[in-house]
């Protein structure tokens, strides 16, 4: 019989925490009916401040509005370039483009994020920002991008997105650089009942900003407005769903943790495995992301096996030319997006299921030498 290996596990997630859900949402809905920025999506904002490790927290409605939000809150328009990777989920680029800004994009290094030698060979006069992406859950090289940034006066925004509870140097993911941006979407380390998303700063200026921005520069019920704002508030029951979350994260994230140590003693000597750890690190596995010259031959194989995988990066985001006016040759990220698969990672998996996968992978290569 074929074992079925999901690659995500709502159902499951959510079964687990179903008591409490329906409490929550007795409470939320029915009892209170408290749906626009009341206090559950205040209590999130502290709380989840204190888990990322800086002084404020805003909610908005998803993280690709965090980073235009950020974006525009640090000033950055018409005129500026920022540096960020192709190897990133087309977010990350589209904000820099929706502030009228131009995203200038760079290689990754040997662990597959952004290669701070690249980004130093992309400054320009124009340069203002540079925005890593903490990809799969593992931290970019803070210390040298921050270095590069303050020797040559730019600004460090996150997409932290896939870095929430990932550490470097003790040391969260989010609290690198003058303002990050966290996403809520359902398959995220910390995922929601839909859309939502998290600005983190220690700025108190770039935190007004946001708070303004996301609910139309109002000011107060007075109908003072600040500026043209937005509305990008993050709703009052995914806070206090994401509220209920976040005491679950710490313990979620361990066991991605020990899912991956089975992927890394029972994977086969073919697949090339993922970084881990390391030199201060420590990596939360938004992703579990292999390479392997016969990637296709190999997903097409564990998917008639049961397990569900995933090509995240089909290619580069800057292979669609005609996003861009300059064309990019970005040698890593293009080798990156053939070879690279997503195996199944989630809290809910078994370690039965890990090692199932495993086995199949085993499978394949087997079958591979015998038809060599
Ligand atoms: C998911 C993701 C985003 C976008 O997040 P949304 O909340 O869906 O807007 C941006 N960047 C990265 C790296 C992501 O993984």
């Amino acid at each position: 019989m074929v074992q079925h290996v999901p690659f995500i596990n709502y159902q499951k997630q959510l079964a687990g925490l179903r008591p409490e859900l329906d409490q929550l949402l007795e409470d939320v809905i029915f009892r209170r009916s408290d749906f626009i920025m009341r206090d559950d999506l205040l209590r999130f904002e502290k709380n989840a401040a204190e888990f990322v490790g800086t002084k404020y927290a805003v909610g908005v409605k998803s993280c690709t509005d965090g980073l235009i939000l950020s974006l525009r809150a640090a000033g950055i328009g018409p005129g500026d370039e920022v540096i960020t990777v192709s190897h990133t989920f087309i977010a990350t680029i589209a904000s820099i483009h929706h502030v009228g800004a131009t995203p200038v994009l760079v290689d990754i290094n040997d662990e597959d994020l952004m290669d701070p030698d690249a980004v130093l060979d992309a400054i320009t006069p124009k340069t203002r920002a540079i925005m890593p992406v903490h990809l799969n859950g593992r931290i970019c090289d803070m210390m040298r991008i921050n270095d590069i940034a303050s020797s040559h006066n730019l600004l460090v925004l996150e997409d932290a997105a896939q870095g929430l509870g990932a550490k470097y140097h003790g040391q969260s993911g989010g609290s690198f650089g003058l303002v990050s941006s966290f996403s809520f979407f359902p398959a995220k380390l910390l995922g929601t009942l839909g859309d939502g998303g998290l600005v983190c700063t220690d700025d108190p200026e770039i935190e007004k900003k946001v708070r303004l921005l996301r609910d139309h520069g109002r000011v107060n019920k007075a109908n003072d407005f600040a500026f043209f704002g937005f509305n990008s508030r993050l709703d009052n029951l995914q806070a206090a769903v994401l509220e209920l979350k976040l005491r679950y994260l710490p313990t979620w994230l361990e066991r991605r943790r020990e899912l991956a140590r089975i992927y890394f003693k029972e994977l086969p000597d073919e697949i090339k495995l993922p970084p881990f750890d390391g030199e201060g690190r420590w990596d939360v596995f938004q992703n579990f992301v292999i390479k392997s010259a016969r990637r296709d031959e190999l997903a097409e194989y564990l998917r008639k096996s049961g397990v569900e995988t995933l090509i995240s990066w089909p290619k580069g985001v800057h292979e669609n030319r005609h996003l861009f006016s300059k064309e990019y040759s970005l040698p890593k990220t293009e080798r990156l997006c053939q070879e690279a698969l997503s195996l199944p990672m989630n809290a809910e998996l078994t370690d039965a299921e890990v090692r199932t996968v495993c086995k199949h992978v085993k499978e394949f290569y087997a079958s591979v030498k015998s038809h060599a």
